[in-house]
């Protein structure tokens, strides 16, 4: 059923896509899209895939045809090779055509990093959720800047130890640089919201935990949900706490909105998600999520009749060890499950006279 166009000078073969795996869900492509490449999922909806140079190596953006235009959303990082990508996929599938309007789930560089550079292109304005729009203008303004002392604070609290602060250190601020400079005004997406675009009715559906207010964009008469980090098959969203807001608890926002997902599309629904491949059976991927969570929680209060630090508890939640490099992806995860069961009046957190928290089982 995958119908794909690809350009004539792109003559890598097509990668191919296993149809379906051993949880249950449902991979209708063959295959996906080479950069450089489109295949139309649905009349006047396109999948193009760009390469990252990260271990995230790739992200899925889409193309709506949009009355004399095209909607796009999501945009890849601000990067060369993404920008030549969108030259390439502007010249082809435009026909000529501009882009009306830039759509953005969320406000991580992956998504948002060109949102800026194709709005000024085509002077087409951005539509984003508010919080996400807000709180990325404040992320890009810490390019440049020294690490504050509440983040190293924070991280001395969780038990780093000091090549991990210096990593920290190093990387702070790094946000900004995979992000085009933003417009300074823009059209703010929410939850409910039913918005127009190339005669189908597309309804905004928020999600919370991964980022403060991702919007997904459903469109019950096609059975589709564009669903950016929020729902994606094989890997499973970082769900973290930042040093900006120590005492969140984004795992049972994370929770609540694999819920309301599960409870609100049918299984039939051709997901499309910002990493890996389309797939059906929303129903049951939401559910192995929240499963997967509580377990992870259960693994993690069973370690915690003695005191440990955030950083004794990686065991519980990943199964390879944590080096120097995901320190601060791994801490944030561990975070986000102990708050959650702080929250819940199973777990209680002591901060020693050094300046470390301990968690303890209630
Ligand atoms: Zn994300
Ligand atoms: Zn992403």
């Amino acid at each position: 059923m995958s119908d794909a166009v690809d350009l004539p000078e792109a003559n890598a073969e097509p990668l191919p896509v296993r149809v379906r795996d051993d949880r249950g869900l449902i991979y209708p492509f063959e295959e996906k899209p080479v950069p450089g490449s489109a295949i139309e999922v649905a009349p006047g909806v396109l999948w193009l895939r760009m390469k990252m140079p990260m271990q995230l190596d790739h992200i899925n953006v889409w193309l709506l045809e949009d009355g004399d235009g095209w909607a796009v959303v999501d945009t890849s990082l601000n990067e060369q090779g993404s920008k030549d990508a969108w030259e390439a996929a502007f010249a082809h599938y435009l026909g000529g055509r501009k882009v009306t309007r830039v759509f953005v789930t969320h406000l991580h560089p992956d998504h948002v990093g060109l949102a800026g550079w194709i709005g000024e292109k085509f002077d087409a304005p951005l539509h984003m959720t508010r919080t996400d729009y807000l709180m990325c203008r404040m992320l890009v303004t810490d390019t440049g800047k020294e690490a504050p002392e509440e983040g190293l604070s924070f991280y001395r609290a969780a038990g780093f130890p000091k090549d991990a602060i210096d990593k920290y250190r190093e990387r702070f601020g790094g946000f900004g640089f995979g992000v085009y400079r933003l417009p300074q005004a823009y059209h703010r997406l929410q939850d409910g919201d039913e918005i127009s675009i190339g005669g189908r009715t597309w309804r905004v559906v928020v999600g919370r935990g991964h980022a403060p207010e991702h919007a997904c964009l459903w469109c019950p008469e096609e059975s589709l949900i564009i669903s950016g980090d929020q729902i994606l098959p094989r890997i499973s969203s970082n769900v973290s706490v930042f040093p900006t807001e120590p005492d969140a608890n984004p795992l049972q926002d994370w929770i609540d909105s694999c819920l309301k997902l599960r409870d609100l599309l049918p299984a039939s629904t051709l997901v499309l998600p910002a990493h890996n491949e389309p797939f059906r059976n929303v129903t049951k991927r939401m559910q192995d999520l929240i499963d997967g969570h509580e377990e992870g929680m259960g693994k993690l209060l069973a370690m915690l009749d003695e005191p440990r630090r955030a950083v004794d508890v990686f065991p519980a939640l990943f199964r390879t060890r944590i080096t120097g490099g995901n320190y601060i992806m791994a801490t944030g995860e561990s975070l986000a499950h102990l708050n959650c069961l702080i929250a819940r009046g199973q777990v209680v957190r002591t901060r020693g006279a050094d300046g470390i928290d301990l968690y303890a089982r209630a």
